[in-house]
């Protein structure tokens, strides 16, 4: 897998200011007003930062959160994952392996064989439509 290795002052200049929010400073979007958090489109949903394949549509099911909700990473390469113990929670944060994007998090809560819920923001992600 390609590694992305930008400075800071790339990724400010390629990414939108909200996309470097949540990607570069581990920020998350508010619920329920990313683009993909509804959508039931068919395709890859790609790094909007480096293009890395990371969930497929076939993963993503609603979860009533107001995320993007996947069951599983399109490959388990894909990801990386690492604890969080931001704001007195202990959770797992979700990164691009690639590029080093944040994300979002994933939760032993989902639904079916995986019991995985990743909690993805839209903002890290671009849906490449089959
Ligand atoms: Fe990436």
């Amino acid at each position: 897998m390609t590694e992305v290795v930008k400075t800071d002052e790339e990724w400010r200049e390629q990414l939108t200011p909200e996309q470097y929010e949540v990607l570069r400073r581990k920020g998350t979007e508010r619920a329920g007003t990313g683009k993909y958090a509804y959508s039931k489109d068919d395709g890859m949903y790609r790094c909007a930062a480096c293009g890395a394949a990371l969930f497929s549509s076939d993963a993503k099911f609603e979860s009533g959160t107001g995320w993007p909700s996947f069951t599983e990473p399109a490959v388990a390469e894909a990801v990386e994952l690492h604890e969080d113990r931001k704001f007195g929670m202990r959770r797992t944060e979700v990164t691009c392996r690639a590029c080093g994007g944040h994300l979002g998090h994933v939760f032993p809560d989902g639904p079916g064989p995986t019991g995985q819920r990743y909690c993805i923001n839209s903002v890290s992600l671009e849906l490449d439509p089959s």
